[in-house]
């Protein structure tokens, strides 16, 4: 096998593969070579309502299975998954520009949610409450929604879709996914793939093409009852509104803008380890990726220093060439957003300590960079940057770097590496996101609830709170006489 097996170039509606009634495609680029990759069906309204109709069909025998059932088959799917593992991370670097080997790890990641959701299908228990009358007996019991619409963004194409499709499917829902129009392929093989482990036609149906028609499509059908989105806090607030009009559900994953503290008290190298993965990881193009660094007047010398040769010594190259560490970002626009949070700290006297320019390869690709001297008030402090720029501020007082850290509309993950106990419970308690790492830079996981507070978004992906967003709860009262 190789990666061209997975490499599909059509849809996946109600079980088949079918092109776009118009005939229309997109063009699917590698961003490290900027050649295309091959084209994609450019889809509308009209498919979409076919999508969704035959997710609607397929729903009532797919609810009907028992959680048992379901988990074969999510087990199965898990099983071609990592069999695969070698071909779909190479497909998934060759359109999204990630170093191979976080490629395969994005594979194995995002395998994970449908291994765990499969597991966690089977424990969807529901409750017994002692009633509140003599003749009156109450039960809660869990059903899924119904039809889900997904719509994923570019930076995990495997791992995004999976944490969405494995609680729908483990809960009995049924889907129509929306992929990022950059890295379409990675969601055409997920499909391929459901159909080899044996889903139902229906069941999950994939739709390439233009995303305000497909997005407006599934937030505007009554037939659909819940949207899942990872993107930007600009669309996410848009698929709210659209989504308001029939009521839907919502999960929205949405932007962040994560500090990362460090405290006099911290281990500094194992500060520096944890900055150089929560910073740039697949080049800073995640949401949980540390934004800020906020560090103590006694370390800071030594952190920015370190940090500064750690960058240095970095390899920035083509996903695919061994030993790359850092590949190009995902587009043009992605380079210009980080010389524009560069310029505007440089103008305002930060000093680049590494990097600074884009990488000679040309194209998208950026050298990796620390500045130091960032001041709370710059842009970098204040806007997602997603890319490689790692900007340092330095503070003086715990209580002031807690604020500046929560000065901020986004509260998705935070960072800190502190060692006085008291001092961690403090911190950890104050800063105001929905995941803390505390003396770690990497928090992601299938176990855990990944989620945002404030306008990082609603509900949580993983864990058994993730199985929790794809299902209703029904309270039954029962007359006893
Ligand atoms: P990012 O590009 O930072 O991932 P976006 O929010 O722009 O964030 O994109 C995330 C996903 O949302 C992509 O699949 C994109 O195609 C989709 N999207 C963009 N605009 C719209 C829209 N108007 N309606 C629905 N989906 C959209």
């Amino acid at each position: 096998m190789a990666y061209t097996d997975f490499l599909k170039q059509q849809c996946y509606i109600d079980g088949k593969w079918c092109d776009a009634d118009s005939g229309a495609t997109l063009d699917v680029t590698d961003p490290g070579t900027g050649k295309t990759l091959g084209t994609v069906p450019k889809m509308g309204a009209d498919e979409t309502l076919r999508a969704i109709d035959a997710a609607e069909a397929a729903l009532p025998a797919w609810r009907a299975k028992t959680a048992g059932e379901r988990a074969k088959i999510l087990r199965k799917l898990y099983e071609l998954m990592i069999e695969a593992q070698d071909d779909l991370g190479e497909l998934l670097s060759r359109e999204q520009g990630k170093p191979l080997a976080e490629g395969k790890g994005e594979i194995a990641y995002g395998a994970s949610f449908i291994e765990w959701f499969g597991e966690e299908a089977k424990r969807a228990y529901g409750d017994t409450i002692p009633g509140h009358a003599s003749d009156r007996r109450i039960v809660v019991i869990k059903q899924p929604v119904g039809v889900v619409g997904a719509i994923t963004p570019w930076n995990f194409p495997n791992a995004m879709i999976t944490r969405k499709l494995g609680p729908a499917l483990a809960a009995g829902c049924t889907m129509v996914i929306k992929p990022a129009s950059a890295t379409p392929y990675s969601a055409l093989a997920i499909a391929a793939l459901c159909e080899k482990a044996g889903i139902p036609a229906g069941v999950v149906n994939v739709v390439t093409g233009s995303a305000g028609q497909i997005g407006s499509t599934l937030t505007g059908s009554p037939k659909v009852a819940k949207i899942t989105f990872t993107g930007s806090t600009e669309i996410g607030r848009q698929l709210l509104k659209e989504s308001a009009e029939t009521v839907k559900k919502c999960s929205m994953e949405l932007g962040g803008n994560a500090p990362f503290l460090v405290f006099d008290d911290a281990d500094v190298d194992a500060a520096i380890e944890g900055a150089m993965i929560s910073k740039f990881r697949n080049g800073g193009q995640t949401c949980v990726c540390t934004n800020r660094f906020y560090v103590q007047d006694g370390v800071y010398d030594e952190f920015v220093e370190k940090l500064a040769a750690r960058v240095k010594a970095m390899k920035v190259g083509y996903g695919l060439d061994e030993g790359t560490e850092v590949g190009p970002l995902i587009d043009e626009k992605a380079v210009e957003k980080v010389e524009e949070h560069l310029k505007d700290a440089v103008d305002g006297g930060a000093t680049v300590l590494a990097g600074g320019s884009r990488n000679e390869r040309g194209g998208s690709f950026f050298n990796p960079t620390v500045i130091a001297g960032v001041k709370p008030d710059m842009k970098l402090a204040s806007e997602e940057t997603f890319g490689p720029l790692a900007g340092v501020i330095r503070f003086t007082d715990e209580a002031d770097a807690v604020a500046m850290a929560n000065d901020t509309e986004f509260g998705l993950a935070s960072y800190f590496y502190a060692r006085d106990l008291s001092r961690v419970w403090r911190v950890a308690e104050a800063l105001e996101a929905g995941m803390v790492g505390i003396n770690t830079g990497l928090i992601s996981t299938e176990v855990a609830p990944f989620g945002g507070v404030k306008q990082s978004g609603l509900g949580r992906e993983g864990s058994h709170y993730g199985l929790d967003d794809y299902m209703e709860l029904k309270y039954l009262c029962m007359g006893v006489q």
